[in-house]
């Protein structure tokens, strides 16, 4: 069969391999051993499915294809944060992150090429939205990811992040499928108390969430608690306005039980007051949460800048104030480009 013509084999669903199996004459549960090749050892080649018979192979082959992800270029920071560019089947650019910090080894993973929401501080939001990724494509990065944890720091993934490019409730089924390979035990097995989604705050898919009871954990990229300023910052809140996210975050927490992050980042002069920081208590107050509170990474041709110290300590003690639970966070991989709305596929290609 010609190769464009041959399906990605981890888009199919395992009740319709296993009627390919029976339609060449192969044992049913032939798609249970393929399946833990796919998902559980994160096999992107027939040819390493060695409890398979060679001719089961080889029809595999002239009828499947892998569409997977290739890592062309690896740049590390200083700080030791770690970045990877993957090239798709169709050539198109992707970036995931590895973080390690002293508890913690997270990986930061991408669900779109690009992103449409056009966020006024990200550098993927520059780049338009380019196409969806889909359930083998985020797969990979976690296979790969995992292999870089232990070849650079001989150490686990502690956290999954889905905070790289892209918004995941804009990909939501290949984001849901590709969370349910990895914490499934038919799957990775990781802990969903270990995995954070991160959302710029679409009210419908966060009830969708709180429907299909999810066991992960929910971040709200907020960065401001005004309308007006949010429509500038953030076009998306156009559509899905502050009372609307609330609302979709007190019905999440009431279906899940589960306390939301809420993520802000301090602009100096933008969102950094003592008055933005009332808006932000008042907003938190109907639900259970915690708050990062994050430094900005500058991104070229952009108009914000990080807020000073003084304020961010002052924004920072108003909120503790009022009892709400605060972590700052500082920024990683900056220096390469790796940073929170940081990337942008700026890599050349480098065949590694
Ligand atoms: S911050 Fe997130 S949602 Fe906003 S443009 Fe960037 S990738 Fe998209």
């Amino acid at each position: 069969m010609n190769q464009h013509r041959k399906r990605d084999i981890r888009t199919i669903p395992k009740k319709e391999l296993t009627e390919f199996l029976t339609a060449h004459n192969e044992k049913s549960f032939r798609s249970t051993q393929i399946f833990q090749w796919l998902w559980q050892k994160g096999s992107t080649s027939f040819r390493e499915m060695t409890n398979l018979s060679e001719e089961l192979r080889e029809t595999l082959d002239a009828n499947f294809i892998f569409k997977s992800l290739n890592p062309v270029d690896i740049q590390k920071s200083t700080d030791q944060t770690i970045k990877t560019c993957f090239q798709l089947y169709d050539n198109q650019l992707v970036e995931s992150v590895l973080i390690p910090s002293p508890n913690t080894l997270t990986a930061c993973l991408s669900t779109q090429v690009g992103c449409p929401l056009n966020c006024k501080f990200c550098a993927t939001g520059k780049m338009g939205f380019k196409c969806n990724l889909t359930v083998g494509e985020i797969f990979d990065q976690i296979i790969f990811l995992q292999k870089q944890a232990q070849e650079s720091f001989n150490q686990a993934l502690t956290n999954i992040v889905f905070m790289g490019m892209g918004e995941p409730l804009l990909n939501y089924s290949n984001v849901l499928s590709a969370i349910e390979k990895i914490t499934s035990p038919e799957g990775l097995g990781i802990s969903p108390s270990r995995i954070t989604l991160s959302t710029a705050g679409i009210s419908r898919q966060i009830k969708q969430l709180a429907d299909d009871k999810v066991r992960f954990n929910l971040a709200i990229s907020l960065h401001t608690a005004d309308n007006n300023k949010r429509n500038h910052l953030m076009p998306v809140n156009h559509s899905c306005n502050l009372e609307m996210l609330q609302e979709a975050i007190i019905y999440f927490h009431q279906k899940t039980s589960q306390r939301v992050t809420i993520e802000y980042v301090l602009l100096k002069n933008f969102n950094d007051s003592l008055i933005d920081a009332q808006k932000l208590a008042r907003f938190c107050k109907e639900f259970p949460c915690k708050i990062n509170l994050m430094e900005y990474n500058f991104v070229e041709n952009l108009p914000f800048q990080k807020s000073d110290k003084e304020n961010f300590e002052k924004f920072e003690n108003f909120l503790k104030s009022k009892n709400i639970i605060v972590n700052r966070r500082h920024s990683k991989g900056d220096g390469i480009d790796a940073a929170c709305g940081q990337l942008a596929n700026k890599t050349k290609i480098n065949l590694i």
